[in-house]
């Protein structure tokens, strides 16, 4: 049955309503859920390539939705979108602050561009994570984030480095070109991206993964590679140096860590 051009519209526009209905349910289910605390976090050991001991842990979002926990791919978006992050994100840290209590063991909180561009972003930081143990701290922040207001963004981490927080660049690698500003940041860490994990068995990848090293080495910066599975890739890293790693080889990201926490606090530089 052949449409005229006026129906054809007329669903289409039906169709347009639902979807912003489904985007607007989206936004207020997250809402409701940050306000009833269903943001919950799960822990993954980062651990030390050698001697494969918790080094300490990075701390990720989950949403809390019937019986299940629902990863960020299905919110992120949303939560930045609608400003939830900064709700959202004061609770991680206020969570990550009892886990790293509870548990003694460093912890890595990741802070989306949008909180790291509120004017107030350390003050805030301050006011969930609380005014002590800032050298427990590490925030990961990716690349695009350090985009934002130049100025301010160095403002605010110089003073969080100040107070003893650590500061790692997330997903290193794959984003804008930051390295004329790696030396102007008060940075250390380069957290390598699971893509360039994926292939450090290759002569490629390899080579790749060394540059990021020599990158790090050259400005006295820490290195952890994440999203390592296979003892292939974990043999590779140690090869070219890299002291530091996580991965479902070492664990996946959950809510009970005690049976692989020791307790013991991160080498620091
Ligand atoms: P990310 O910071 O790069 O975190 C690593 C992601 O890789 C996590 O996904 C982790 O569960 C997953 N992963 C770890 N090891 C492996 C592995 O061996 N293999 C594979 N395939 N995956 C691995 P997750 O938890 O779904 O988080 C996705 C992203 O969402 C994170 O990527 C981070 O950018 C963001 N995120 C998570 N929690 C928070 C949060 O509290 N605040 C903010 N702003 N962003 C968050
Ligand atoms: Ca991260
Ligand atoms: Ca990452
Ligand atoms: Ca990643």
């Amino acid at each position: 049955v052949a449409r005229s051009n006026a129906s054809g519209l007329a669903v289409f526009d039906a169709e347009l309503r639902s979807r912003t209905l489904a985007e607007t349910e989206r936004r207020d289910a997250l809402a409701q859920a940050v306000d009833a605390g269903r943001i919950v976090t799960v822990l993954q050991p980062l651990v030390d390539a050698r001697t494969l001991s918790v080094v300490g842990v990075e701390v990720l979002a989950r949403w809390h939705s019937g019986d299940r926990l629902v990863g960020p791919a299905e919110w992120l978006d949303v939560a930045e979108d609608t400003g939830l992050i900064v709700p959202l994100g004061a609770d991680v840290l206020r969570q990550a602050r009892a886990a790293s209590e509870r548990w003694r063991v460093d912890v890595a909180v990741n802070v989306s561009a949008r909180q790291l561009d509120l004017p107030d972003f350390a003050e805030r930081l301050e006011e969930a994570w609380g005014d002590d143990r800032w050298d427990m701290l590490t925030i990961e922040v990716t690349e695009s984030a350090l985009l934002f207001d130049a100025a301010h963004v160095r403002d605010t981490l110089e003073t969080l480095a100040a107070r003893g927080v650590r500061i790692s660049i997330d997903d290193f690698g794959t984003g804008y070109n930051s390295l004329a500003r790696l030396g102007q940041l008060p940075l250390h860490e380069l957290k390598i991206d699971k893509s360039f994990v994926d292939e450090v068995t290759t002569v490629e990848g390899a080579a790749v993964v060394r540059a990021i090293v020599g990158l790090a080495e050259a400005h006295g910066l820490d290195v952890v590679a994440e999203g390592v599975e296979r003892p292939a890739q974990l043999a590779a890293l140690v090869a070219l140096g890299v002291p530091t790693v996580q991965g479902y080889m070492f664990g996946r990201p959950r809510r009970d860590i005690s049976d692989v926490v020791d307790g013991r606090a991160r080498p620091r530089r």
